[in-house]
Formats: structure tokens, sequence, C-alpha cells
């Protein structure tokens, strides 16, 4: 098949071994790439159990046949591992060049594992790998450490990912920063990194990418995806022309006129001085140039800068709109200026900005209760006080005072401060909520977060607007709705592509299909696309069901069952029982039962004979029925309902 580089890189840091071995083209037909055969690839060579921080976890960093290849926005890599954060299943995608580069070095993935006794980088180049030393770079920030290995090897176009110090000092909230301003930001991968001493990887590549089909892609990608891109319409995440123009920032507008706009660390779904820190502000205040990664045309990365004020010359790629909302909304912070400068300090920190934006949230939601004092932090922490935030991200980084317990999220912060704390500690599994506030306006939005193996994430299922047209307060249609386009995005993260380039033009599995086959040779039709997605998510679960998780913890945090305070939902609440009967329906369509364990009809149907093998080898039961959890007539009855 085209599109592969055909080798993956397997690097064991703590004997100093590279080898590159070949692409298992089986694995690949099956799970096709990024997310899917990293996750396919974890599953087999992680044992049950392991620490995500000690020698046994592995960084399977993966590319997609897509990567790097003219396809709309197919320009990401993924980090898959075992996260820290949430001791599950972790995908963590960043954009840019650093995937493409990978691909043009001729390597589909990498396989990181052991301990280096001393701090290295990784060099890959093409066909090569080599371990360099870094201990002249480690205790360095972001920014510098790129430049600085830049430097090393005389070559500007150096694509590079590094840690910051966060994950040197195995913060959960670190991430891997590659291209400057490009993250894998969720789960703690870069801790992973920092466990392993690793403080980055840099790619360079000069070798091209093998397409099947050029005419056929050319013809597609000129003629179908362009009028998509062109169309006035746009997908369900709004127009094209509202992303080219605000970047994700646009979407601040879309979440405070629904009512899901995390405002106070998610006390209320609206923002009074929401106006400050909209797309129209952004766009007028801080955006000094639009950006692309790889081969989009999108262009909706912003680069900005802030021009007036106590942060005047503060530069970063983004802010995103994750970032906007957290920063502002979430901690009443109504000054861009000063949420380019707080995204910036996060950034070369190496923290993630929406783990940081509730960690920092919620404390101050603390200090304002009195369940911490200025004696505990060293200074006072009101909401907005945006001087003693950036003091708290570099305690957090640096695991200073209290800032050693913040940086594991607010999941730990909780349990340390206790005092009924949890009752507004934004987490799903362990991981922070993103900037939408699932409740009674929009209940889609709980059951995909709920659902998401990697904890609170709004990168599977994304139902801001489409359950608008659904009954509002209600359950009905919601599952259906989440799986559809939880589905969707699935052929793309294997791609590996960016959700937003996709999703946005509103490419489904149509056109999904037509590209894989133009880039590999191999036919696949939108029928494939959805047995890939029914696969990717089995298999997935699969992985969380063995590390221990359960339905239980499918679920979201206390605050988001209250009562709306203010907004369309003033009065009314998204109970348990909603998300209950979401889930059962969920769980039903995806054929797995009512523990959320897929039966053993589902495991064989999706080909996954061997993953049922192993699962039944740890006591699941396979064949006639997965059935922890459940017994009896109860399971028998589970067996017929989700058929
Ligand atoms: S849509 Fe935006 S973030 Fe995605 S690839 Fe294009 S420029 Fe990058």
């Amino acid at each position: 098949m085209e599109g592969y580089a055909g080798r993956i890189g397997r690097v064991n840091l703590s004997n100093r071994s590279c080898s590159i071995e070949p692409l298992n083209y089986e694995d690949a037909r099956l799970f096709y790439g990024g997310r899917g055969l990293g996750a396919k690839m974890l599953f087999d060579e992680l044992q049950p159990g392991v620490d995500p921080l000690s020698p046994g976890n592995k960084i399977i960093l993966m590319t997609g046949p897509l990567t790097g290849t003219p396809v709309t926005a197919a320009n990401r890599y993924v980090i898959i591992t075992k996260s820290p954060q949430t001791g599950l299943f972790l995908d963590s995608y960043a954009g840019g060049w650093f995937g493409p580069e990978l691909k043009f070095a001729g390597f589909d993935a990498l396989v990181i594992e052991g301990v280096s006794p001393h701090p290295v980088y990784l060099l890959v180049e093409d066909n090569r790998l080599s371990i360099r030393p870094a201990g002249h770079l480690w205790g360095k920030r972001a920014y510098e450490t790129e430049t600085a290995i830049k430097k090393e090897l005389g070559d500007e176009d150096t694509r590079v990912a590094v840690i910051g110090p966060a994950g040197e000092n195995l913060a959960n909230l670190a991430i891997v920063q590659n291209d400057y301003f490009h993250q894998a930001g969720r789960g703690g991968a870069g801790a992973v990194f920092g466990s392993k001493r690793l403080k980055g990887i840099a790619v360079k590549g000069t070798g091209g990418i093998k397409i099947n089909n050029p005419a056929r892609l050319v013809a597609y990608l000129a003629g179908p995806v362009e009028n998509k891109f062109s169309g006035t319409g746009g997908g369900l995440l709004g127009s094209v022309a509202d992303r080219m123009k605000y970047g994700t920032p646009f979407t601040l507008n879309i979440t405070n006129a629904i009512g899901i706009l995390p405002t106070r660390n998610f006390f209320y779904g609206q923002y009074d001085r929401a106006e400050e820190i909209n797309a129209e502000a952004f766009r007028r205040k801080v955006v000094v140039a639009d950006k692309s990664c790889y081969a989009c045309s999108m262009a909706c990365t912003k680069f900005s800068r802030a021009r007036t004020g106590p942060y005047k010359g503060a530069e970063v790629g983004g802010p995103e709109y994750e970032t906007n909302a957290l920063f502002g909304a979430n901690i009443d912070n109504p000054s861009l200026e000063a949420i380019v400068y707080l995204n910036r300090l996060c950034d070369d920190l190496g923290l993630d900005t929406v783990g940081a934006g509730n960690v920092v949230g919620f404390t101050m939601e603390c200090y304002a209760r009195g369940l911490i004092t200025s004696n505990d932090l060293g200074f006072t922490l009101n909401f907005g006080d945006v001087a003693a935030v950036a003091e708290l991200l570099e305690m957090m980084a640096y695991r200073k005072g209290l800032g050693d317990i913040l940086a594991q999220g607010v999941r730990t912060a909780a349990r340390y401060f206790g005092q009924n704390s949890e009752t507004f500690a934004m987490h799903i599994k362990g991981l922070e909520y993103p900037a939408y506030r699932p409740g009674p306006v929009s209940p889609g939005f709980g059951l995909a977060y709920a659902i998401a193996e990697r904890g609170a994430c709004h990168r599977r299922a994304w139902p801001a607007l489409a359950e608008q047209q659904l009954p509002p307060f209600s359950t009905a249609g919601r599952a259906q709705l989440v799986k559809m386009l939880y589905d969707q995005r699935i052929p793309w993260h294997c791609g590996v592509n960016c959700d937003i380039g996709v999703q946005v033009p509103g490419l489904g599995f149509a056109e999904a299909a037509e590209m894989y086959s133009a880039v590999t040779g191999r036919e696949v039709t939108p029928a494939d696309m959805q047995l890939l997605a029914d696969r990717v998510a089995t298999i997935c679960r699969c992985f969380n069901l063995r590390e221990g998780a359960t339905r239980k913890d499918d679920t979201l945090a206390p605050r988001s069952f209250m009562p709306e305070e203010i907004g369309p939902g003033k009065g009314k609440s998204l109970s348990k029982d909603m998300l209950d009967t979401m889930l059962d329906e969920y769980y039903a369509l995806r054929g797995w039962d009512r523990e959320g364990v897929p039966t053993g009809e589902t495991l064989v149907k999706l080909s996954l004979d061997a993953v049922a093998e192993k699962m039944a080898q740890l006591g699941f039961k396979p064949a006639r029925g997965i059935n922890q959890g459940i017994k009896g007539e109860e399971y028998r009855g589970a067996q017929i309902n989700g058929r």
C-alpha cells in the first residue's frame, strides 16, 4: 500500500539501542494508522497495569498514511501512550510540520521505550536514528530548547518537538511542543517524555511519500473538496469563512450564546464580559498574522501579540479558543493581552493551557471559599488576578510549594484539599474539562465527555451546534448524534489529519474513503470507514477496561449536575438519570453490554479476535459475551437489548 513509509523506528533508551522494523501491513489494513494503529500497538505491547511513568510505558509517536500528502490538513502526529494523568489510554495530537517531516524521514512511527540514565534527545534523519546527549538542554524552557537544538544541528528547518520544565518535573499537565507553536497538550505526554529523560525529538527528512493515484487525488481535492470549502454552509462547526478569519476563538461566540462557556470555574455558562474576549475582539486587539500548518488551506492558526498594557510585547501562536475561554471567562479575566501572556508562559513552561486554566479556576474558587489562604500560597489569588496566575504557573511547572500538588491536576488537588472541593473539581477520569460546559442545554456534550477514553475531551464528538436541532433539555437523539460525530472523526485521527481542517468544511466518510483509496491504492468505502470507527472505538475501550476502568468512570464532575443559575437553561439541570439513559443507548449502539464491555460478537464482527483472546486471559469473558459486572438474567437481557 502506498502512503506509508513502511518503517517503524524503535528506540530503547535503557540500553541505547535503535532499530528499524517493517510496518505491520496486516495491522495497517485493519487500523490504518495514527490513533487506530497506535492503539493496537499499545494494546499489544504494554503490560496491563504498568506505571505510566515507569520504563515499562512506551511513547508511540504515530503518523498516518495520509500524513504529509496533499490530502486536506494531513499534517498531524499523535502521541499514543498510557496517560500519567488518567492511568488510561491517551492519544494527544499536534499540528505544524513535525508529523510530515517524520514521514519524509522514512518513518510511519517511532516507539520509544525504557528510560535513559541521563537526559537525551533523539535525532531522526533519513532512515537513521541516533540518541544524543541533552544534559546541556535539561532545565531549559521550551522555546529556548527548540532554538538550541536547531542551532546545534545547524539547520533551521529541522523539525523539533520538546518538553519544558513541567515535563522534566513529571507534571501531569505537561505537554510536548513542536514547531514552537503547536502542542500535544492533553493527558501528560510531556511527563512520559520527562520520565524517560527524553528532552525532545529532532527530525530531518528529505524523502517523499508515494501516492498511488496522484491524478485521482488532485482531481478530487480540486473538485468536490474545494467545493465544500467554498460552499457557504460549512459543516457542523460553523462556516469555513468564520474559522479562517477568527480561528478557533470563533467558538467563544457560539458557546457564550448557547450558555456553555465555562465561567468562574464552570459555575456559570455565560460571561458578562464576553464581548471583551470574543472573536471580533480577538481579531481586532491581538491577532497580527494568519498562519497555517503544513498543507492546510484553512490557515486558522493565528499569531497574536499584546500591543498595549502591562503585557505589551508578549507573543504567541494562538491563543486557541480553549485558552481564551479558560484563561479568560473561567478565571474572570477579560484581558486578551493577559491571555496572550499566560498562553506564552504555559507553552514555555510546558504546561497544557486547558488543564492549567482549570487548575487556576479551581484554586481561585478554593481561595474564595477559604479552603486555602495566602499563607498556603504565599500570595493572594482572587479571580482575575493575572500576576498571581503567572506565579502559580511557575510554581506548578517547577513543583514548588502548593504547585507540586496543583501540577497534577484538579483531581489530585481536590483529594489533597478535601472539604468537598471535589464537587467543583472539573475533570473526568482525572482529565480536566475542555472549554465546554455540559449541562441541561447540552446533555450531548455531557455524553461526549463521559464516554471519551482519554477523559473529558471535546475531540471525540463536538455536538455543540448539532444538538441545538434536537429537542431541548432532553436526552432524545443524543446517543446517536454523539456516536455519529465521534465515528466521523476516527478516519481522520488515523490519517492523521487535523479535526478542524476536515470537520469545518464537512468532510466525512465519503471524502475520507475516496482520499484513502487514492493515496494507498486500496479501495475502501464509506462502510469501511464506519467499520474502522467501530473497531478503533472498541479497542480503545478494551485498553481502558484492561486498566480497570468501568461504567462508573463514564460520568461527569458533580457541578455538571447542578441546576443552572443563569442563561437559557436557568433553573434546569442535567440529571444522573439522564446521563444513565444516554450511556445505555450509546453502549447498545456500540455493541457493548450495559457495563460498557464489548460483547464477544462485537469483537469478532470487528475482527478483534486477538483482542478478545487477550481479554479472556485477563478474566473477561468473550464469545457469547464479555460480561464483567453483569450476571444471569440481567446479562442476557442486556445482550438482547444491546443488539
Ligand atoms: S485547520 Fe488550522 S489547526 Fe488545523 S491544520 Fe489547518 S491551520 Fe492547522
